[in-house]
């Protein structure tokens, strides 16, 4: 037996060039702008408010690992998007989130035949805002979370982006139910946890056994297929040398790697299902 992963998108958020591919890679010595560009990026975004902008939408995705009887969700997504860009603004951040109906999480679970009480497991590979936005509703799962994520939440460094101390509530509201974690961790037998910090200080990815091999769910470690075909990282970074590090050593572990931030993603797997 081996495990099957379901790709189910709680939504969708603005990014820009650089947030996507590391540095200014239009003025790269090394590959042309078009070489770098990620998928979905148009030179012109018209927003509702009439300005115009470069830049792109890219899913907000969480994974729904089936098998060995118990029912493991990868991140809990993107929470509701007006207290979202309420949240971002007062940081001076204005990009757009947005969901249709089909992307409220209990939505795409029910589409599975689940609740939310049917969750056992909850990983969140790190605690930026489009990871934890939708916690308190598994009010059954225990939560897994590397000990390095947590001063992050509580007190993030003025320079930390993507971390939020008004959202504290989203880990205290299952501090009960929570298991902080250092290092690797094997959940069961057909998943492991591995830390490799890189975009997060404890930044996780998840290792499934599937029947497409060994395939590594690589949450923000890798944004976009430019950043893992390239060996070129995001922009939000808190650790480049771990991201050197870490880029080799899940290539050379891994049959396939599923990318978070990328909408080619669901083009390769129309399904959303991967490892039938
Ligand atoms: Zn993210």
């Amino acid at each position: 037996m081996s495990a099957k992963i379901h790709c189910l998108i709680t939504g969708a958020l603005e990014s820009s060039y650089r947030t996507s591919v590391y540095g200014a890679p239009e003025r790269h010595p090394a590959a042309t702008k078009e070489e770098l560009v990620p998928y979905g990026y148009k030179e012109r975004v018209y927003h509702e408010d009439g300005s115009v902008s470069p830049g792109l939408m890219v899913p907000v995705p969480v994974w729904l690992i089936e098998g060995e009887g118990k029912t493991i969700l990868i991140d809990t997504g993107l929470g509701d998007c007006d207290e979202i860009m309420a949240l971002q603004n007062n940081y001076g951040i204005d990009y757009i989130a947005t969901k249709n109906k089909d992307e409220e999480i209990v939505t795409a679970l029910g589409k599975k035949g689940l609740g939310p009480d049917d969750i056992d497991i909850v990983v969140l590979t790190h605690l930026h805002f489009d990871h934890i936005g939708n916690n308190e509703l598994f009010s059954k799962a225990r939560f897994v979370v590397q000990r390095d994520e947590i001063q992050f939440l509580v007190s993030p460094p003025p320079f930390a982006t993507f971390y939020y101390r008004e959202w504290q509530h989203k880990l205290t509201s299952v501090s009960d139910r929570l298991h902080i974690m250092e290092g690797d961790y094997r959940l069961s037998k057909d998943v492991e946890l591995i830390k490799v910090g890189g975009h997060a200080a404890g930044q996780m990815v998840v290792m499934v056994n599937t029947t497409l091999g060994k395939v590594c769910i690589a949450s923000d470690f890798y944004y976009n297929y430019t950043n893992i075909n390239r060996a070129w990282p995001m922009g939000p970074l808190w650790n480049v040398q771990q991201w050197i590090d870490n880029d080799r050593r899940l290539k050379g572990h891994s049959d396939l790697i599923l990318p978070n931030h990328d909408y080619a993603l669901l083009e390769k797997y129309p399904s959303r299902i991967i490892g039938e």
